[in-house]
């Protein structure tokens, strides 16, 4: 047929809202759209730092996909992608093949791990749900270990490799959970030990210096021991090299140092920078007028300073109805939109009742910024799945 074929690779924040504006904005018969993801369900990342502590069950964290599209009007395919041939304008799944006119690419990043030894093998990610379940578990674990052998007190040092937004809110939650944990397990909490580790200069870079200060204070009262400007150097089955190295042992060391973007798409034979595409401004790969990129796949630059945006869900959103507008533009041979960031601040938590942030241009911490957050997160569930979601999934108190 005539009808041009949209594909959206991966639910997350990108794919989802490309995908919730395209069911809203065409018209019946205008385009045919599928949207390929690996789990049938759409997590929401931004709250995986909860599950993985275990401080929240993992069913808060995701939402299932068939409650979000409409199955009527988006297609949704349950599946691997495995390449990515613009060549072709095809997609390989693993148990079959997508032809495309239009494909988005917002599979979400990996892990970036600098080639620091050992740490593809021997460091959990917090990446999805099954990632943070595995985390939860692995952390119980070590205290039951550790009853049956209270020489190691190498089960009882948790290693956060990376003072970023998902290192610093992780700390957060984990430092929340110990004296529960502790009770649970008969363990006496002075013997737990949560160590971040950070190569550059400062926590959470990038942040207000001030409201970085006011986080170290928070974490370090809960007991969180910093190593800023420390650089690992390697991670091994025993726990991490720092500095000139000094050995940490730990049989926890969770990676947050960085991300980078998908693989398929280098893969792809899409320029790239540490695995992500430099998007002209109409979010579209270069040299491939029918492909766009979104979320933490892609770099946009801001234009004042001319540095690139960090990776969040809030530029991923943004993105996705960008995308979903050009897309129904080119459809119907209209000008297309350029992207613009319309940055609404970031928020983040310190674990219960406490978080630092900065938005509407000013700043906030402790209780008023913990509220922030959580207005935040109800809004998202709100755009996705209304006040039903709202209501299943959100967390008021
Ligand atoms: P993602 O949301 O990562 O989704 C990618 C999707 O693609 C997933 O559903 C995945 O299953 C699927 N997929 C991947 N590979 C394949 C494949 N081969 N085949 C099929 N499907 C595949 N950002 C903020 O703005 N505010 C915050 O407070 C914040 N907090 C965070 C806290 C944590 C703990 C973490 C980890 C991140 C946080 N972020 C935050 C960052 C934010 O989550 C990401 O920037 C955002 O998720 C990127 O969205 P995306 O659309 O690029 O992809």
């Amino acid at each position: 047929s005539s009808i041009p074929k949209i594909v959206i690779l991966g639910a997350g924040y990108g794919g989802v809202l490309t995908s919730l504006r395209l069911q809203k904005e065409l018209n019946y018969n205008e385009a045919d759209v599928t949207l390929v993801n690996k789990h049938d369900y759409h997590y929401i990342t931004t709250h995986l730092h909860m599950p993985a502590a275990g401080t929240d069950n993992p069913e808060n964290a995701r939402v299932n996909i068939s409650k979000l599209i409409d199955e009527f009007k988006i297609d949704f395919v349950k599946s691997t992608v495995v390449q990515i041939r613009p060549q072709d304008r095809k997609v390989i799944l693993e148990d079959g093949t997508l032809s495309y006119d239009y494909l988005i690419i917002g599979l979400g990043g990996e892990p970036e791990t600098f080639g620091i030894p050992g740490m593809v093998e021997h460091a959990f990610n917090i990446r999805s749900i099954n990632s943070v379940r595995l985390i939860r578990e692995h952390i119980e674990y070590q205290f039951a270990r550790f009853k049956r052998e209270p020489h190691r007190t190498d089960y009882l040092t948790f290693v956060i490799g990376g003072a970023g937004f998902t290192g610093i809110e992780f700390i957060g939650e984990l430092a929340d959970r110990i004296p529960e944990l502790c009770k649970q397990f008969d363990v006496d909490q002075s013997l737990v030990k949560i160590i971040n580790i950070e190569a550059a200069p400062t926590a959470l870079p990038g942040f207000d210096p001030e409201l970085v200060e006011y986080a170290m204070q928070v974490l370090q009262k809960k007991g969180v021991t910093f190593r800023i400007g420390t650089a690992v150097k390697e991670c091994t089955a025993d726990g991490v090299i720092v500095g000139e190295g000094e050995e940490i042992k730990s049989q926890t060391v969770i990676w947050t140092g960085g991300v980078r973007g998908n693989r398929l798409i280098e893969e792809a034979g899409i320029e790239t920078m540490r695995g992500r595409v430099k998007v002209d401004e109409f979010l579209r790969a270069p040299g491939h007028e029918n492909v766009y990129v979104l979320g933490d796949n892609s770099l946009v630059f801001n234009p004042d300073g001319g540095r690139p945006y960090p990776p969040t869900a809030q530029i991923a959103m943004q993105q996705g109805v960008n995308c979903a507008h050009n897309l129904v533009a080119s459809i119907r041979n209209q000008p297309l939109k350029p992207f613009v960031f319309s940055n609404k601040g970031a928020v983040a938590s310190l674990g219960k009742g406490e978080a630092i942030g900065v938005a509407f241009g000013k700043k906030y911490k402790g209780r008023t910024a913990a509220w922030l957050k959580k207005a935040i997160d109800l809004r998202y569930l709100f755009i996705i799945g209304g006040i039903p979601l709202v209501l299943r999934k959100g967390k008021f108190l």
